[in-house]
């Protein structure tokens, strides 16, 4: 089996869970995982979270392809601003999104919680899924990073 992380993330970007459920939430990964391959981090913005490649990007309003040169250059410009300003005009339907909404073949995600379990034994399963998401307060994300 080759080395992969398990990246869970609020689908909230802006979303950061009280400090006090952090020991809980480690006590919960530690199923899947040693309590060393275990990172939590919050940074004060939303960071990409990147799966190792994104693959095909589709608009989530009209499915069409989002060209790759221009999905670069929004996520430079949301960078710029440090990723505060995730809106975006999308290319094909002119329409209101943001850079979290498009549809990524590989999931990908912005986030300023990042718990990150590396190698884990397993996926969560569907239950274990609704008890991270009670845990933190947030409905939850995951990114697999194919490294
Ligand atoms: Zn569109």
């Amino acid at each position: 089996m080759t080395a992969s992380r398990l990246i869970i993330v609020p689908a909230d970007p802006d979303f950061v869970p009280e400090p006090a459920t952090l020991g809980a939430l480690r006590a919960a990964l530690a199923a899947y995982a040693a309590p060393a391959a275990i990172h939590v981090a919050i940074h004060s913005h939303p960071v990409f979270i990147d799966p190792g490649g994104v693959g095909e990007i589709v608009c989530p309003l009209c499915r069409e392809l989002i060209p790759d040169a221009w999905w670069r250059s929004a996520l430079s410009r949301a960078a710029a601003g440090h990723h505060h300003h995730l809106l975006i005009r999308t290319p094909c339907c002119n329409a209101h999104s943001t850079l979290n909404d498009l549809i990524y073949e590989y999931p990908a995600r912005f986030a300023r919680f990042v718990a990150e379990v590396a190698n884990p034994t397993r996926p969560p399963s569907d239950e274990e899924t609704l008890q991270l998401q009670e845990l933190l307060g947030c409905p939850i994300r995951y990114v697999r990073v194919r490294r």
